[in-house]
């Protein structure tokens, strides 16, 4: 599953970014990942199962959404807009538009113990 190997993906990033902090338990990960890029719950219980045994076990994990970002042709424009795939321009109403959908899953903060 997708969310899988996002998750595991995440819980390398976070050992390594702490890697020095050796011993210290890791209380908070905050994602920022594209709305509707993926399934919340499942990202949970995959984080749930990849940091197990880890410092980062019992984490909460906080996800964040950011609205798609939306690609003027006509006069150049990038807007933001949460829902669908396509969007007429806010700035010259032109409906050559095209969304880049943010799959990506940001890590933004940690927070850990101490
Ligand atoms: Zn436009």
């Amino acid at each position: 599953m997708h969310e899988f190997g996002i998750a595991e993906e995440l819980a390398v990033l976070v050992d390594r970014t702490f890697s020095e902090n050796h011993g210290a338990k890791v209380l908070k990960v905050v994602v920022e990942t594209g709305a509707g890029a993926l399934e919340e719950m499942s990202l949970r219980t995959a984080f749930e199962e990849a940091v197990r045994g880890t410092a980062m076990d019992g984490a909460e994990l906080v996800i964040q959404t950011c609205a798609r970002e939306h690609h003027c042709f006509d006069c150049g424009s990038v807007f933001s807009q949460d829902e669908g795939s396509y969007a007429a321009c806010p700035v010259c109403g032109g409906v050559n538009t095209i969304s880049a959908p943010n799959h990506d899953v940001i890590l933004k903060s940690v927070e850990i113990e101490g």
